[in-house]
Formats: C-alpha cells, sequence, structure tokens
C-alpha cells in the first residue's frame, strides 16, 4: 500500500474508552496526521473487519535514553552480542539502521521495538539535568516514538540548600528553570534526600534516609519538606503532568508504611507515585518480607488526586537502572554482580545492576504478586497504569505477556502454581482472585490512563483532532500472541507497521514544558554555578539559556 495521506479503517472493534467507546463496530478516519470525523466515500481503505482497533500504546515510565541508559548499555556487552537487530527492510523515509537488544536496546532498535508493540509514546523517567543534552541527543535518535522525559529533582544541592534556608518560593521558581532549562515534561523525584545523603556520608557507614521525617544530616530538611516544595512547584506551575514520585526505601521490608505517610503528605493534591510495586511491602525492615499490596491500594483506590503505575515485575533477565545510587549499592552487595555508581555532581545519583528475576526465588516471586495484587485490587485503572519500570522490573517486550496474565485467570493460576510460595501468606492472590481486565480496560492502562496523567489531551483516544496513533490487532484468544505482533501500527498518520511487518521509521517528535521563569531566580542559579559548578552556568541545560 503507498501511503495515504487519507485513510479509513473500516470495520474494526474500536476500543476508545476516552470517548466512551468500549468494543463497537465503527470507522476510524484520518486525514494527515489527524484523526477526523469523517472521509468522503472513496477515501482509501484498510479493511480492519474482525480485528480490535486501539489508539497507540502510551508509556508512562520508562528507562530508554540518556547517561545513565548508556552506562547500562556499555555494562552489558554480552547482551549486544546475543541480540542483534540488522537494520529493518524500510519501503521509504529515514535511514534504517542495525543495532543491538537485550534489556537496553539501542536507540534505533528502541523505536523499531516499540513501534513493533504498538506504543507510539514513551517517556524516559530520570534524567539529571546536567544530562539533559545527551538524553535529548539519544531521544532524537530513536525513530517513531514520540517522547519525553522526566528531570531529576529532590537531591540537589542547590533545591536543598533553598529549603534549608525556608525559601519555598524560590525553590519552586528554581524547579521551573530547570524544568525550562532541561527542556523536560516533568519533576521527577527520586528517593527524596536519600541519595544526597548518601553521596554525603562517605565509604564508611554509608546512610540512607528511612522516614518522612528524618533530618539531612545537619540540615533541616527533611523528605517530607522535598516532597511538599516539589508536589506544590509541579501543582503551582500547572505542568500537565503531576510529580512523579519514587518514594524513599525502595524494595526495603516494611517499606509500604513510608508509601503511605508519602501518599498522605501528598494528600488533596495531585501527586503520581511510580513503580508501586517496588513500594509495597510489609513486615520490618531486615527481616522477612511480605506483601502490602491491599492496604496500599486501598489508599490509592480512595483517593482521586493520586494516580500510579505498577512496575510490574516479570521473572526473567532485567536491568535495574536508577538515580537511587544506594539501592543499587545494595543489591550490588547482596548478589555481587556486576555494578556502576555514578556520582552526578549537584545534582543525583546513579546506579546500575543486571539482574533476573527467577520463579524459583522468594523475594521475586512476592515482587511479582505484589504487582498482579495491585493490578487487579485496583478499583480505577485510569489511575493505576501498566509499567515494568523497564528494565528494572522486565523489558517493554514483556508488556504483552504481562496483559496475558491480566486478561487470563487460568493462565495466570497456572503460572502462580510456578513459582516460589515462601513469602506470599499475605498475598490476595493465594485468595484466588477471579478478576480478568477486559480489552476496553487494557485499552486505559496501557494508552487512555496514561495519557490523562500526562496530560497529553491528543493522545491516548481516536476523537477528531487527536494525533494519528493507532493500532490494529488480530483477534487473537492468546492475548500475548495478539500484543506482541499488532497487524498494523499508525504513527501520525504513517503506516509503520503493516501485516505485522515495520515498513517505515519517521522521527518522533519530542514533548517537553517550557513554564514562566523568574529573573531573579535564574539570576541566582547563576552565582551558585559561578561558585560550585565545574560547568559554567551558560553550556548548562539542553539550550542555551536566555
Ligand atoms: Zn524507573
Amino acid at each position: 500500500m503507498s501511503q495515504p495521506t487519507r485513510l479509513r479503517i473500516a470495520g474494526g472493534t474500536v476500543y476508545d474508552p476516552a470517548n466512551g467507546v468500549d468494543g463497537a463496530v465503527r470507522d476510524v478516519c484520518i486525514e494527515g496526521d489527524r484523526i477526523v470525523a469523517d472521509l468522503p466515500q472513496g477515501a482509501p481503505r484498510l479493511d480492519a473487519r474482525g480485528m480490535v482497533v486501539m489508539p497507540g500504546g502510551v508509556d508512562i515510565h520508562a528507562h530508554v535514553a540518556g547517561s545513565s541508559v548508556n552506562h547500562a548499555r556499555r555494562l552489558l556487552p554480552e547482551e549486544h552480542a546475543a541480540d542483534p537487530v540488522p537494520a529493518p527492510r524500510l519501503e521509504e523515509g529515514g535511514p534504517a539502521r542495525s543495532g543491538t537488544g537485550g534489556t537496553l536496546p539501542s536507540t534505533f532498535a528502541t523505536g523499531y521495538r516499540y513501534a513493533g508493540l504498538g506504543y507510539t509514546t514513551v517517556m524516559e523517567a530520570a534524567v539529571a539535568p546536567l544530562a539533559a543534552r545527551h538524553a535529548h541527543a539519544e531521544l532524537d535518535d530513536t525513530p517513531i516514538i514520540d517522547a519525553g522525559f522526566y528531570v531529576l529533582l529532590g537531591n540537589d544541592d542547590y533545591l536543598l540548600d533553598q529549603l534549608a534556608r525556608g525559601e519555598g518560593a524560590r525553590a519552586r521558581d528554581y524547579a521551573a528553570w530547570l524544568v525550562g532549562a532541561a527542556r523536560a515534561y516533568a519533576i521527577k523525584i527520586v528517593n527524596p534526600g536519600g541519595i544526597a545523603l548518601w553521596k554525603g556520608s562517605g565509604e564508611v557507614g554509608r546512610r540512607n534516609v528511612t522516614g518522612l521525617d528524618e533530618s539531612l544530616g545537619s540540615s533541616t530538611v527533611t523528605p517530607r519538606k522535598i516532597l511538599e516544595a516539589l508536589a506544590g512547584a509541579a501543582n503551582a506551575l500547572a505542568l500537565p503532568h503531576p510529580v512523579h514520585i519514587h518514594c524513599n526505601n525502595l524494595g526495603q521490608p516494611g517499606n509500604a508504611a513510608t508509601t503511605l505517610e508519602s501518599m498522605k503528605a501528598l494528600g488533596g493534591q495531585r501527586a503520581h507515585f511510580t513503580h508501586l510495586q517496588f513500594h509495597s511491602y510489609g513486615g520490618e525492615r531486615g527481616k522477612a518480607w511480605q506483601s502490602a499490596a491491599r492496604e496500599v491500594i486501598e489508599y490509592v483506590n480512595a483517593h482521586p488526586e493520586t494516580s500510579v503505575d505498577v512496575g510490574q515485575v516479570m521473572f526473567g533477565p532485567a536491568t535495574t537502572v536508577t538515580a537511587d545510587g544506594p539501592v543499587e549499592h545494595l543489591l550490588y552487595t547482596s548478589t555481587g554482580r556486576k555494578w556502576v555508581n555514578v556520582d552526578i555532581e549537584l545534582e543525583s545519583g546513579c546506579g546500575i545492576v543486571p539482574y533476573a528475576y527467577k520463579e524459583r526465588a522468594a523475594v521475586a516471586a512476592l515482587q511479582w504478586a505484589v504487582g498482579l495484587e495491585l493490578f487487579l485490587l485496583a478499583k480505577d485503572p485510569w489511575r493505576v497504569v501498566l509499567s515494568t519500570d523497564h528494565p528494572n522490573g522486565g523489558t517493554f517486550l514483556s508488556y504483552p505477556e504481562l496483559i496475558r496474565l491480566l486478561m487470563d485467570r487460568a493462565y495466570r493460576d497456572e503460572r502462580l502454581k510456578g513459582v516460589n510460595h515462601k513469602l506470599l501468606a499475605e498475598s490476595a492472590l493465594l485468595d484466588g482472585l477471579a478478576r480478568e481486565y477486559t480489552l476496553g480496560e487494557i485499552a486505559i492502562v496501557t494508552r487512555a490512563g496514561p495519557a490523562r496523567l500526562l496530560g497529553l489531551t491528543s493522545k491516548g483516544h481516536l476523537g477528531p483532532g487527536a494525533d494519528a496513533d493507532v493500532t490494529i490487532y488480530a483477534n487473537d484468544a492468546d492475548r500475548a500472541r495478539m500484543f506482541a505482533t499488532p497487524r498494523y501500527v499508525l504513527k501520525a498518520g504513517t503506516l509503520v507497521v503493516e501485516e505485522g511487518q515495520l515498513r517505515r521509521a519517521p522521527a518522533g517528535r519530542r514533548l517537553a514544558v517550557r513554564p514562566e521563569v523568574d529573573a531573579a531566580a535564574a539570576k541566582d542559579v547563576k552565582r551558585f554555578f559561578d561558585r560550585y559548578a565545574s560547568v559554567s552556568f551558560e553550556n548548562y541545560g539542553a539550550e542555551p539559556v536566555a
């Protein structure tokens, strides 16, 4: 088929939850890069009868570009050799490039593989401001998908200094300046205060924060104050996505208490809590783990201002990549695997450890169960959306398998039999959770929900004016197979996948926001740079700073 500027996707079964369409047979019309209400008879048609039509997938949290991801790629040469990605044979447009896969595919392979899954929008979840240029360069080199990133805040010296002085308004102005300077889409907080404390505490007696009201060394700043300041900043600046929070105590037994306290600290205002699975454990620090998913999701169910993505663990290879340096140090010392630690001066940290989740390992089985419990006990799929924290809990290529686990109880129960039950005593999964997600609910947790939480009004739906990002699946009872190999994918009106084959790879667009900046605040940041930073203020940020 040649590339039409008009296309009628005819007779498919459409799932467009944002517009209240739940499995209705109807046409979807495209003109240029937009969805339109109708087209004249005689417009080119794509016969979608018997097929399932959804908006293109939207990934709210993945690690796909930038300095941390690139460090991880360099750590994993064995993955490159094991999973070469030959250049696809494209019909037209854009250079086709070879690359490598594994848990952290190279840039081109990332774009190809996301599109091949029917995903057309991806958010890179953690970029240190100092590495913003690198992240943009890699995203420029990642075809097809529209992408943006969240900029790391909450452990940087300037912010902590302002908070210590009680300069809340200046902290907000700084956040606005930084989001604009980095050309970011949202504010990300990772282990508020904990990374700064860990970096500053020297080789011996490494310290991390363990609770919301613990002060950072001699400072009066606490994790609670950081959360309040940055959540308040994102909301005061009316950013399209609220503050995106990786809580303190990731991966620790008993951390559900900290997670709930963090949610309550921001009660009444919009906030997004990411990879909730890694923050929903009961038990006590240093003692046995158990599931606390029920308690955590009950809070989320009752609080419409709170949204989450799950961060499901999938069995198989993974690579843990996070700004949470202390967590990776712990994982390194407990597993003895190879490890990278990066100190990003004045700003943040980064740690990387390759990993594998095994069915027979008690903790991995618990993590797998906790994620599924969160999904299956969630009352509002619009606020509890799908992620594996790619590649931390598993790679994005495992999403189809995850969808099958959610949609197919018999399959899920069969898999449950094969996992280690040692830590599952408190897990609601053992109660035999009967819920099976419908196709409409899958459309919510994989596209409509994330788009709404991101404030992307032209994504995640198929109403007139929306971006013409559309995925068409063969309706297959094996949901893993169905979602792994869409028959057609359109990105901004371009047919990128036809008959299951990648045919075109146009460039994607960057998603970024530019809040208004207070000139006095920018001047003060410059003073700070002149005194302490090794990078000059003028050379900082993703664009020349006005
Ligand atoms: Zn993440």
